[in-house]
């Protein structure tokens, strides 16, 4: 059976994909994330660096699997870089509803990763296909974990503040008082 243009296309990318990854390596002072795909023995360490306003500032893997799995994640760095942690869930999400044979216009958004939509057809390859997206979502719940728990930091100084706000001005009325 003759490949057809776009089967021949589709090869060509993950090929080059695979052969040479975009974002590998890893981030000074950023954790590493690390999942593996029993099924096919795929293992990925990933590192994703968030800016204050809350953006892909940076993201880089180092990983050991099939041409599938090295691909996917070469792919998903492209995809995300530059993107918010909302943005980020969401192309994890289409993505995967992608490799299970589902359609949707926001695939467009998945750059090079939307190439992978043939995996739906080997359903043994999906594990292959979504192990850098997984790991991606943990490091976003991570640093939403991280944002949450600075938050309530912050809100704890905040009412010390307040209280010491009203300490100093009951100090300030009493003042004339005293003397
Ligand atoms: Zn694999």
């Amino acid at each position: 059976m003759a490949l057809s243009k776009l089967d021949s296309l589709y090869m060509a990318v993950v090929a080059d994909h695979s052969k040479h990854p975009h974002h590998q390596g890893q981030i000074e002072g950023v954790d590493q994330i690390q999942l593996n795909n029993p099924t096919c023995g795929d293992v990925i360490q990933l590192s994703v660096k968030f800016d204050e306003n809350d953006l892909v500032e940076d993201i880089a893997f180092v990983n050991s699997g099939c041409t599938i799995s090295t691909a996917s994640a070469s792919m998903m760095t492209d995809a995300v870089m530059g993107k918010t942690k909302e943005e980020v869930e969401e192309l994890a999400q289409v993505f995967s509803e992608m490799v299970q044979g589902q359609s949707d216009p926001r695939q467009e958004e998945l750059g090079d990763a939307a190439f992978l939509s043939g995996v739906s057809k080997f359903p043994q390859r999906i594990k292959c296909a979504t192990l850098s997206w997984n790991a991606l979502k943990k490091a976003t719940e991570k640093e939403r974990k991280l944002w949450l728990k600075k938050e309530s930091n912050r809100n704890q100084l905040i009412s010390v503040n307040i209280n010491l706000d009203f300490t100093m001005m009951f100090n300030l009325f009493s003042l004339p008082e005293k003397a």
